[in-house]
C-alpha cells in the first residue's frame, strides 16, 4: 500500500527522542557493553532506516532485524554498521548474506549442518540457545556438541556470538528469567566465553536485569520510548515515546438529539452534539476496538463515537471546531498526552503492537533537532 500523502493523517516520529531513549540506556552500561538498536518489522513500525541511523547517530553500534529483507533494505541505505539478522534465514540464502556482511542466527543443528556445506564465503554467525522462550535455538547438549564440532572446523564461519532470549524478563516474577540463566550458563561452559559477543538482554532486560552475562544489549521497545513492561515495571529512566499519530477534522456538523452514527447504527445522540469526521480508520491500524476511546482536540479530550470505519471515524467534541483542527490519537496535543500504552491498553493489547499495526497508508514524517525533515 502506498502512503496517503495528499490526507492529513501521518504517523510523526521525533528522533530526538529515539536518540534520547539510546543514550540514556548507553550511559547505564559499562564501557566493555554495546547496544544493538532492534529495528526489525519497519522499526516497530517508525521507519528502520531513519531510526537506525538516529541510533547509531546516539551511539548504537550495530543493529538487529528479523530477517534477510530487512537487512538488505538497511544495506540498501547505505547503512554499513554491523547487522544481525534475529530470526531464520533459510541457508539457501547464505551466500547472499555474506555478500553483504550480514551477521545470521544459526537457529538449530540442521540448519548449521546445511550452511556448512553451502558456504563459499566467511560469513559471521551468532548461535541462538533455546534457554525456555520455546521459540528458536538449539536446546540439548547434543546439538550443541554437534554444532561446537562444525564451528570449531568450518573457517568460513566466524563464530562471532552466541546469545538467548528471555520471555518474561518483564515481569516482577524472577523464577523463569533464572532458571533461562542457569541453561544459557550451561551452554556457554560448552561453547566458552571467548567469542566476541555474549548477548542475552531484550529492552527489558537492559532495564531491570543488568546486561547479565552479556555484553550486548538487543535493544527494541525502549527505543521507541515505550515501556516493554506495559505498567507493570517503572523504567529507571524517563522513556520518551517517539511516536505522534495525528490527523485533522475534515468535516463537522451538529446532529440534533436521537440521530445516529456510523455503521450499525450503534452510537445515538444524547442532544445537540458537534461530531467531527477524522479521515482515519482500521485500514491505517486505527482498529475497530477503538471505538470509544478518547482522542485529543484543542487539549481536550473527545471520544471516538460510533463504529470506526475502514477510511473514517467520527468524534464528539464539545464545540464547533474548524474543519482542519489538528487531532492527536498518541502523542502531545497542548497539555494533554495521550500514551501508546493507553491506546494498547484500551484495545487489550501491548504497545508493541500497535505501533506495529500503523499501516504504510500512513506517511511517515521525520522530527530532527526540533524542526520537521524535510528529505527522509
Ligand atoms: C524483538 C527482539 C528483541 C527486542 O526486544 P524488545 O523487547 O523490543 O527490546 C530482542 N531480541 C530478540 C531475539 C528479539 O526477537
Amino acid at each position: 500500500m502506498i502512503p496517503s500523502n495528499y490526507r492529513p493523517s501521518r504517523v510523526v516520529i521525533d528522533l530526538d527522542c529515539v536518540k534520547h531513549n539510546v543514550r540514556e540506556e548507553i550511559k547505564r552500561l559499562d564501557e566493555s557493553k554495546e547496544l544493538f538498536a532492534v529495528v526489525k518489522a519497519n522499526g516497530y513500525g517508525h521507519g528502520a532506516v531513519e531510526t537506525a541511523q538516529a541510533a547509531l547517530d546516539a551511539g548504537a553500534s550495530g543493529l538487529c532485524v528479523s530477517n534477510l529483507d530487512e537487512a538488505l533494505e538497511l544495506r540498501q541505505a547505505n547503512i554499513n554498521g554491523p547487522i544481525l539478522v534475529l530470526g531464520y534465514v533459510n541457508s539457501a540464502y547464505i551466500e547472499i548474506a555474506a555478500k553483504n556482511q550480514i551477521t545470521v542466527t544459526a537457529t538449530n543443528l540442521e540448519w548449521l549442518k546445511e550452511v556448512n556445506e553451502r558456504i563459499q564465503s566467511p560469513i559471521s554467525i551468532h548461535l541462538k540457545i533455546d534457554t525456555g522462550m520455546g521459540r528458536i535455538g538449539l536446546r540439548t547438549e547434543e546439538e550443541m556438541l554437534g554444532a561446537k564440532n562444525i564451528l570449531d572446523k568450518q573457517p568460513l564461519i566466524d563464530f562471532e556470538g552466541i546469545f538467548t532470549h528471555f520471555s518474561k524478563a518483564d515481569s516482577k516474577d524472577e523464577s523463569h528469567l533464572n532458571l533461562q540463566q542457569e541453561r544459557f550458563s550451561k551452554a556457554l561452559d560448552i561453547f566458552g566465553r571467548e567469542m566476541k559477543y555474549i548477548h542475552t538482554s531484550n529492552s527489558a532486560t537492559a532495564l531491570w536485569h543488568g546486561a547479565w552475562e552479556s555484553n550486548l544489549v538487543r535493544y527494541g521497545d525502549a527505543l521507541y520510548g515505550m515501556n516493554p513492561s506495559g505498567n507493570e515495571l517503572e523504567s529507571p529512566f524517563e522513556l520518551k515515546q517517539a511516536l505522534t499519530l495525528e490527523t485533522e477534522i475534515i468535516h463537522i456538523k451538529q446532529l440534533e438529539k436521537g440521530e445516529k452514527v456510523g455503521y450499525g447504527a450503534t452510537y445515538e445522540t444524547s442532544g445537540n452534539e458537534w461530531i467531527g469526521t477524522l479521515p482515519i480508520g482500521y485500514a491505517d491500524g486505527l482498529i475497530r476496538r477503538y471505538q470509544g476511546f478518547e482522542v485529543l482536540v484543542s487539549g481536550k479530550k473527545a471520544p471516538i463515537v460510533g463504529r470506526v470505519c475502514m477510511d473514517q471515524c467520527m468524534i464528539r467534541l464539545e464545540e464547533e471546531l474548524p474543519v482542519g483542527t489538528k487531532v492527536t490519537i498518541f502523542g502531545h496535543n497542548q497539555e494533554r498526552f495521550n500514551s501508546v500504552q493507553s491506546g494498547a491498553e484500551y484495545v487489550g493489547t501491548i504497545n508493541y503492537e500497535v505501533t506495529c499495526g500503523l499501516t504504510d497508508r500512513l506517511p511517515r514524517v521525520y522530527r530532527e533537532n526540533g524542526s520537521e525533515v524535510l528529505d527522509k
